[in-house]
């Protein structure tokens, strides 16, 4: 069998779900089960409301009620599939309610709130598919048999979850139903619902794609998968047939907004092989993500940058040899809640990058007792993700770029992750870097 996700903007209107019943038809002799999203940006309405509910004492459901239902209508779905959804959409109105009338939203009210976007999703598609002659069935996650910790907005999957899930979906594929289950949510062991954290349902379905021994996990998206750089900087971008799942973990931390960073952990614990795909281009074969690349592999996956980063230069006063000095700057960053991307270091010296959003003055402040400290704003980190184990080459490579570019880099580090180089250039060059990186590494001489 097989596992097909479809996110928030696959299944976002009535068109869009009807296109995806069309990718699942064909690929019913592969079994598949199918992972949703809430429909479009209903997770992002479900939490504005609350936040209105809970500020104003306003209920405002208008935007989902009206989504879900015109979606309906626009399906051509009957009074059985009005009969899921109107329940719900009561109920979330209660919830609501309720929220503006003690003005409190735990974690644990959020989730069950946002939860209701997954819910209606599935509802609705699987009523669709149903009319589309493909026998499905709409579980929410605790029937699929997801159980997680108690930890709300950022649930952990429990480990019971890998006998839970073959158990509650290998029946349901026997009698040749297509389990179609929400993404993003599960239960703990109390009852309450939870959410696996923001764009979760990548997760979902590679867990249940890993449990059940799938064939693969398919991740369809509206890019022809993971891209070896932005194609807003690179005109020449093309999609990475494959990549290992160390080095999509870090495209998803570097930008690359592909797949969410922990959605590679339960495969890659059975090897498990996720496959990003194009719903607009369902014939395309996407990008694989496997767990070692062939001999043929070049040395680079893909080029990504980030602007708007600040670079912290940070010297010791002190005499060489002194210890406790990278011990104390740290102590500065961690006193003035600050998290550190880059870190490049010497005995006597460290530079370290952070998102430009911070106001440095009170670091600078303290550090000023055991260092000089120079803080230069308007930086970019540019990150080559790839085989690290020919770091010599890639280095040689892209720093014989820089050279021809006349760039002054100011800063390198290698990622202990093994995939990533990256160094620091001012902001206003990162586009012409990676151009330039990209032709070195992509783009072969005619
Ligand atoms: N609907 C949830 C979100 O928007 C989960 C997901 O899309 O993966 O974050
Ligand atoms: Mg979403």
């Amino acid at each position: 069998m097989i596992v097909m996700k479809f996110g928030g903007s696959s299944v976002a209107n009535a068109e869009r779900i009807r296109h995806v019943a069309e990718i699942v038809k064909r690929q019913t002799p592969e079994k598949p089960v199918l992972v949703l999203s809430a429909m479009g940006d209903t997770t992002d309405h479900l939490l504005a409301a609350a936040d209105l509910a809970l500020r104003d004492g306003t209920v405002s459901v208008g935007i989902i009620e009206e989504l879900h239902r015109n979606t309906l209508r626009d399906l051509g779905l009957g009074e059985k599939a009005l009969g899921e959804v109107e329940p719900l959409l009561a109920e979330l109105r209660s919830l609501l309610t309720g929220i503006s009338l003690i003005k409190e939203l735990s974690g644990k009210t959020k989730d069950y709130l946002v939860s209701f976007g997954e819910r209606l999703s599935v509802r609705i598609a699987a009523a669709y598919l149903n009319v589309f002659k493909i026998k499905a069935r709409a579980l929410d996650a605790w029937d699929a048999g997801f159980l997680s910790d108690s930890n709300f907005t950022a649930a952990e999957l429990d480990a019971e979850s890998w006998d839970r899930i073959p158990k509650a979906l290998s029946p349901l594929l026997e009698k040749g139903v297509l389990p179609v289950v929400t993404g993003f949510i599960a239960k703990d062991r109390q009852g309450s619902i939870t959410t696996l954290g923001r764009g979760g349902s990548d997760l979902s379905a590679t867990m249940i794609a890993a449990a059940m021994q799938a064939a693969e996990a398919q991740v369809w998206k509206d890019v022809d998968g993971i891209l070896t750089a932005d194609p807003r900087l690179v005109k020449a971008a093309k999609p990475v047939e494959t990549v290992t799942y160390e080095e999509a973990a870090e495209l998803a931390y570097f930008g690359a907004q592909v797949l969410h960073p922990r959605a590679m952990q339960p495969c890659i614990k059975t090897g498990t092989t996720v496959r990003v795909k194009n719903s607009y281009n369902p014939e395309a074969p996407g990008t694989r993500i496997i767990g070692a690349l062939g001999k043929k592999a070049g040395p680079v996956r893909a080029i990504t940058s980030r602007k708007n980063v600040t670079l912290v230069d940070i010297v010791s006063t002190r005499m060489l040899g002194q210890y406790g000095f990278l011990a104390e700057v740290f102590a500065a960053f961690a006193a003035h809640k600050l998290s550190v991307d880059m870190v490049a270091s010497s005995e006597v010296s460290i530079s370290l990058t952070l998102d430009a959003v911070h106001d440095l003055g009170k670091l600078k402040k303290d550090l000023s007792k055991i260092a000089d400290v120079e803080i230069k704003t308007g930086k970019a980190i540019v990150t080559i993700i790839g085989d690290v184990r020919r770091s010599s080459e890639i280095l040689q490579r892209a720093f014989g770029v820089c050279v021809l570019l006349g760039l002054q880099v100011q800063m390198v580090s290698q990622g202990a992750s093994k995939v990533n180089i990256s160094f620091i250039v001012n902001d206003t060059q990162a586009g012409e870097v990676v151009t330039a990186l990209h032709r070195c590494f992509f783009e072969p001489l005619e």
